[in-house]
């Protein structure tokens, strides 16, 4: 499998560019998501010309524009921060990225919740770090978490999955131009869509049934537009139970009553958080397999990312 790209705050890799000539390196992501992805690293603060190490910066003034000044001698980076991030963003829009990880709680590279200090210091609100801000504003469909987030397991998996949707999304668009191609893109994608937003599941079909009803440029964004957003609302267990009862319907007529009541029990079980997804994912492939279903082999939903990265074995 092709690597992915993803952007990614430099001291996540364990390279030693933080105020303090630390780092916050991040085994999973350095290590076991490594595997499968080509990092560009960004470190915004030694990237737009200061120093390692360099005196701590907090935001300061109001939510929508706070500036950036260093905490002790109150010098303001805001300006050449902003100079900077404004050419970065343009040079990382060739890199081919299908996301982006950013450093919790910084200044510079926060994505959210970063904190937002009065000229007296007192924290009065939070926002996003001045190139976390600039990034999101320009790349609003690129799927982005940051690293304290994705210690969740429900939020890692969901933003890996949106990741891999991106990257299948631009192969097909590369490859791909014509009407045919995106029911077929929307069609192995319809379980995967389902189990994160039943609502983003009916506008996408309804999209995709009357595809002249707009330009095909303006389908081809309206849609990719629709999936993204359906896909940040996580993969419940209720969601995943109701797909997983929609896949098991189409073996009603192939399995015994024996194997349909242990399919069930499977199912059930993961509902009542007694299973991972794992198990009754494994059962239902190994139907598809065997009975060669051919809808339910091409759904991206069966394995919309690496095995090894386990990430539907938790409870
Ligand atoms: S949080 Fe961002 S600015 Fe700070 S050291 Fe890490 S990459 Fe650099």
């Amino acid at each position: 499998m092709k690597k992915i790209t993803l952007g990614i705050s430099s001291c996540l890799l364990g390279n030693p560019v933080r105020y303090d000539g630390g780092h916050k390196l991040d085994h999973f992501l350095a290590d076991t998501l490594g595997q499968y992805v080509d990092w560009v690293p960004v470190c915004p603060e030694v990237e737009c010309g200061l120093p390692v190490p360099r005196e701590a910066m907090h935001l300061v003034g109001d939510a929508v524009s706070p500036r950036l000044m260093t905490i002790r001698t109150g010098v303001d980076h805001t300006s050449r921060m902003r100079q900077w991030a404004t050419k970065k963003v343009m040079a990382l829009a060739a890199e081919d990225l299908c996301g982006f990880v950013f450093k919790s709680r910084s200044p510079s590279s926060g994505m959210r919740g970063v904190k937002i200090y009065s000229p007296e210091g007192v924290p009065i609100s939070t926002g996003a770090g001045i190139f976390a801000k600039a990034f999101q504003d320009c790349f609003p469909l690129l799927p982005v978490e940051d690293e304290g987030r994705l210690h969740d397991p429900g939020l890692r998996e969901n933003f890996i999955e949106r990741v891999f949707v991106y990257k299948r999304w631009k192969e097909f668009r590369a490859s791909d131009r014509t009407i045919g191609g995106l029911v077929s893109f929307h069609t192995s994608h319809k379980l995967l869509v389902m189990a994160h937003s039943p609502k983003h599941y009916s506008a996408l079909g309804k999209l995709v049934a009357d595809p002249k009803q707009v330009k095909r440029d303006e389908l081809f964004e309206r849609y990719f537009r629709t999936l993204m957003e359906g896909l940040q609302f996580l993969a419940t267990v209720r969601k995943n139970t109701n797909v997983l009862q929609h896949m098991a319907g189409y073996f009603k007529k192939q399995l015994s009553a024996d194997e349909k009541q242990e399919l069930q029990d499977v199912i059930t079980n993961y509902h009542r958080e007694l299973v991972p997804l794992i198990v009754p994912m494994t059962l239902l492939q190994h139907y598809v397999r065997k009975y060669n279903a051919e809808y339910l082999k091409q759904q991206s939903y069966l394995n919309p990312h690496p095995l090894e990265l386990m990430l539907r074995n938790h409870v």
